[in-house]
């Protein structure tokens, strides 16, 4: 399969420099500055109003988005009995997800509030996860394989891209025409089940596609060991994968695929030739923009040491620009994390290193929200790492000329393979660390994130997931029922 196809372009978002482009934004959100929403278990198309609990707002929590109702054992058995593949051709089932991409992007608005109030997220952020999810439908819709479907697909999506993982994981399952049962993160209940219901109100036949909101380890957990579904697609921790591989092995058919992308230790190299300016913006975007809240976000920098001191200097300057506050503002730059227990876990790592004198630089935090100041950490290495820290926190790391290669043993033998950010104006170089590193996305003289859906299909290796990968041309095959027979297709 080609990987670009010229008549399917990608989704141009909004050009937040542009000042009637931002005023244009900023109206469109306005009436949804205080709406409420409530997400419930869609089944059959029905909404099964159950008790309600409120949905937090990880920067004000007085002000709650909405309420979620949870599904129950009941709701579950009733969406297992009523799921039903998606029985339309190939180019209708594209006809309807590219028309669910447009009635995203018409909500613009909408979706802009929801990503902030439900997700923290900035504008910045908000828009370029509105982009992806409608990348993900139109290429996956474009890309519908006339294929056999598998039969009932499991998504399970995480907080971090409420919109785009849960629209790429549901929009491509139903690409390859199964019925898909999706559980949204647990924080982001509200997100999915607005774009449950634009994906209906274009067309996807309600008992292929419904929604079930609830805990990991409830709903989660049953959608994951029942005979009756035949894949999973997961997006999350690599150790719930791991869970999830076990509960599939003890009740799914033996072949049944998982699709899982999981977490990273993501490496960045800036070595002396680099280009200061370029290499810190580099590191600001891909460490601190999204509060470090993406999988692919940059974890461990290690600088060569003949440029440290300088390099650094100027990282802590870029650093200190960084606007912390409310995500709704237009000039916020890093938002909350996304819920006390995140911020929790996160501060705790800081404070140790704190004890061991290792904190570098941090910035002030914000009085009210659950915010963690874009902090640096200095490591040995990235083998100091124990785990993924998800969210603004960068470890950096030198080394000398002749240890590059033992930096890249470094990063390799952490296991995980997801991104990777080399900074360097040696061609020779960029051949030799890219042959040699072991990582899903590799990123030369750029950050090392936001791949884009089509041109760049984002996905890791060992620790950090099964492949394929998603945005890409091998990724809907696994949603087949050829996939389910063969587990090494
Ligand atoms: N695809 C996203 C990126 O390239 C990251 C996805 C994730 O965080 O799970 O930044």
């Amino acid at each position: 399969p080609e990987l670009f196809e010229p008549e399917r372009p990608n989704s141009v978002g909004f050009d937040l420099t542009d000042l009637p482009t931002l005023e244009r934004l900023d109206a469109a959100r306005a009436p949804f500055r205080n709406a409420l929403w409530h997400a419930t278990p869609l089944i059959a198309g029905k909404a099964r109003p159950e008790t309600a609990q409120p949905v937090d707002n990880p920067f004000l929590p007085k002000d709650s988005p909405g309420t979620v109702a949870q599904a129950s054992a009941a709701d579950i058995e009733a969406a297992l009995s009523a799921a039903t593949p998606w029985e339309a051709s190939s180019q209708d089932r594209g006809n309807v997800l590219a028309r669910a991409a447009d009635l995203f992007e018409a909500n613009y608005g909408e979706f802009f509030a929801l990503l902030t109030r439900e997700a923290g997220k900035t504008p910045l952020d908000a828009v370029a996860e509105l982009r992806e999810a409608v990348d993900f439908l139109r290429y996956y819709g474009a890309n519908a394989p006339s294929i056999t479907p598998a039969g009932v697909f499991t998504c399970i999506s995480p907080w971090n891209f409420p919109l785009a993982i849960f629209s790429g994981q549901v929009s491509a399952a139903l690409a390859a025409g199964n019925a898909v049962l999706a559980k949204p993160a647990d924080q982001t209940p509200l997100i999915a089940h607005r774009a449950v219901e634009l994906m209906h109100e274009a067309g996807v036949p309600f008992t292929a596609l419904q929604l079930l909101p609830g805990a990991g380890t409830t709903v989660g957990a049953a959608l994951t060991s029942d005979a009756r579904i035949n894949g999973v697609a997961f997006t999350g921790s690599t150790a719930t994968a791991k869970r999830i591989r076990t509960a599939m092995a003890d009740h799914l058919a033996p072949g049944a695929p998982l699709i899982a992308e999981t977490g990273g230790l993501n490496a960045m190299i800036v070595d002396s030739t680099a280009l200061p300016e370029q290499a810190v913006t580099a590191i600001i975007e891909s460490a601190f923009q999204s509060a470090g809240q993406r999988c692919s976000a940059l974890r461990c920098l290690y600088v060569q040491e003949d440029i440290a001191d300088g390099l650094l200097d100027m990282l802590q300057g870029a650093m200190k620009e960084l606007t912390l506050d409310d995500p709704w503002e237009l000039s916020t730059d890093c938002g909350p994390v996304i819920d006390q227990k995140a911020q929790s876990g996160i501060a705790g790592h800081i404070a140790i290193a704190q004890a061991e004198g290792r904190v570098l630089y941090q910035l002030t935090t914000p009085q009210s929200g659950t915010f963690i100041a874009p902090t640096l950490i200095r490591v040995k290495g990235i083998a100091d790492l124990e785990q993924e820290i998800f969210g603004p926190v960068l470890h950096v790391a030198t080394f000398k000329a002749n240890e590059l290669d033992a930096v890249i043993d470094a990063i390799n033998d952490t296991g995980y393979g997801l991104t990777f950010g080399l900074q360097t104006r040696i061609d020779d170089r960029v051949q030799h660390v890219s042959d040699r590193v072991h990582a899903g996305n590799i990123y030369v003289n750029r950050n090392q994130i936001g791949a884009i859906v089509g041109c760049q299909p984002f996905g890791g290796e060992g620790l950090s997931g099964t492949g394929p990968k998603a945005g890409g041309p091998n990724y809907l095959a696994r949603f087949s029922a050829t996939a389910s027979q063969t587990s090494s297709a």
